[in-house]
C-alpha cells in the first residue's frame, strides 16, 4: 500500500456529521408553491474513525441514501455540519471541495449507471487520475493496471467496455476508480444489492480486505443485515430521517434496544433453516417524511409507545458505552432489562417462526 501524507486533521475521527437535516421543499401547481417540506434526514450525528466501518440500516425512504449523498456535498444540507478529517467541509465553495475530495470518493449501487458506456476499463479507473493531474502516459497506464489487479481484474480487460463485464466486475471497476485518489473514506450506497448473492460475498470480502491494507473508513448504506453483518463496525439503525440506535455490531446484534431495531432483527432471514425465535413483526408502512407523527416517529407501530411517546421526541442518549439509543423507556443509566410488555395494538403480531 502506498504511504500518504500526514495532515492536520489526522489522529481525530476521519468523518464527524453534526445534527444533519436535509429537507426536500414539495412543491406544488403552476406557481411551483411550496406546500410542505419532506425531511428526509432530521437531525443526524455520528463520527467515523479511520480504519473503520459504519453501516447506515432501516427501510427503504429512512433517509440513509441521503445522508450518504449530502455528507459526499452531492447534496447540500439544510443545516448541521459535516467535516472530513476536522475539517469543517459544510459549505466549502466547489473550487475549495476538490481537494478535500481526494480524500472521500463514492461506490455507487448500480456499477452500470455510474460507470461511462463510452469509455474503457482504463480510461474509467485512471479518470480521477487525469483529473487531478496526478498521471499521465506510461504512469497512467502502469497505475491503472496495478489498480485493475488490485479489485481482482485482469490487466487485459483494460480496453473493454462497461457493457462487456459482468455485475460483479463492474463493481470491482467501480472500486477501482474509487480506489485511484487514495481516499481515506470511501461512502457505498448499498454496493452490493444489485448483485448475486454469491457475487456479493466476494465483493464484501475485497472490500474488507482493502480496509485493513489501506486503513480505509467506510460509511456503507444497506438494507440487508446480513451484508452488515459481514462488514460493519459500528451499526446506526435509521427510521424516518433519525438514527435510533447506533452500537457496535455484535452489540446489536446481541442486545437490541430499540423496538425498530428488534422488529428488523426479528424480521431478517435466519441463518439456519431450523432455528426458531421469537417473531415480531412490526405492521403497517413507514409513515411519510411529508408528516412524519409527531414525538417519536415509531410511536404508530411500536408496540411499547406510551402517551409521552406521542408528543415527545426521544433524544439519541448514550445508555452504554459503546450504545446509543432514542427510547424513553431506555433513559441513561437506566435498567436494561426487558421492556415493557407489549400493550395490545393493531399495529403489531408476535408469532412464533
Ligand atoms: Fe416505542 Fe416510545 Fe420508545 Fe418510541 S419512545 S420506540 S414509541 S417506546
Amino acid at each position: 500500500m502506498t504511504s500518504r501524507a500526514a495532515s492536520p486533521g489526522d489522529g481525530g475521527p476521519i468523518l464527524r456529521v453534526r445534527d444533519l437535516k436535509k429537507h426536500f421543499p414539495v412543491q406544488r401547481g403552476v406557481l411551483a408553491r411550496t406546500v410542505g417540506q419532506v425531511r428526509a434526514v432530521d437531525g443526524v450525528s455520528f463520527e467515523i474513525e479511520r480504519g473503520q466501518t459504519l453501516c447506515l440500516v432501516g427501510e427503504s425512504g429512512c433517509g440513509k441514501t441521503t445522508v450518504a449523498k449530502t455528507v459526499m456535498r452531492l447534496l447540500e444540507p439544510t443545516s448541521g455540519t459535516v467535516e472530513l478529517a476536522g475539517a469543517d467541509i459544510t459549505k466549502l465553495p466547489e473550487a475549495e471541495m476538490r481537494a478535500h475530495r481526494r480524500r472521500m470518493q463514492m461506490v455507487f449501487q448500480d456499477p452500470y449507471s455510474s460507470l461511462n458506456p463510452h469509455l474503457p476499463a482504463a480510461a474509467i479507473v485512471g479518470e480521477p487520475l487525469t483529473n487531478f493531474g496526478l498521471a499521465k502516459g506510461q504512469a497512467l497506464a502502469e497505475r491503472t493496471a496495478a489498480l485493475l489487479e488490485r479489485v481482482g481484474l485482469r490487466a487485459d480487460v483494460a480496453k473493454k467496455f462497461p457493457h462487456e463485464f459482468s455485475g460483479g466486475q463492474r463493481q470491482r471497476l467501480g472500486i477501482a476508480r474509487a480506489l485511484a485518489l487514495e481516499p481515506n473514506l470511501i461512502v457505498a450506497d448499498e454496493p452490493v444489492s444489485a448483485l448475486d448473492v454469491s457475487v456479493q460475498a466476494q465483493v464484501l470480502n475485497l472490500l474488507v480486505d482493502l480496509q485493513e491494507e489501506r486503513g480505509l473508513a467506510y460509511l456503507f448504506v444497506s438494507h440487508d443485515l446480513g451484508v452488515v453483518e459481514h462488514i460493519g463496525h459500528r451499526i446506526a439503525v435509521m427510521y424516518l430521517g433519525r438514527i435510533v440506535e447506533l452500537a457496535g455490531k455484535a452489540e446489536l446484534f446481541d442486545t437490541p434496544l430499540h423496538p425498530y431495531t428488534e422488529a428488523l432483527l426479528a424480521a431478517a432471514p435466519l441463518p439456519e433453516p431450523g432455528l426458531r425465535r421469537e417473531r415480531l413483526i412490526v405492521q403497517g408502512d413507514v409513515p411519510s417524511p411529508m408528516t412524519p407523527p409527531p414525538g417519536c416517529h415509531f410511536h404508530t407501530r411500536c408496540p411499547h409507545a406510551q402517551e409521552r411517546c406521542r408528543v415527545e421526541a426521544p433524544p439519541l442518549m448514550q445508555v452504554k458505552p459503546t450504545h446509543w439509543v432514542a427510547c424513553h423507556l431506555r433513559p441513561p443509566g437506566g435498567p436494561l432489562d426487558a421492556l415493557p410488555a407489549a400493550a395490545p395494538t393493531p399495529a403489531l403480531i408476535a408469532s412464533q417462526v
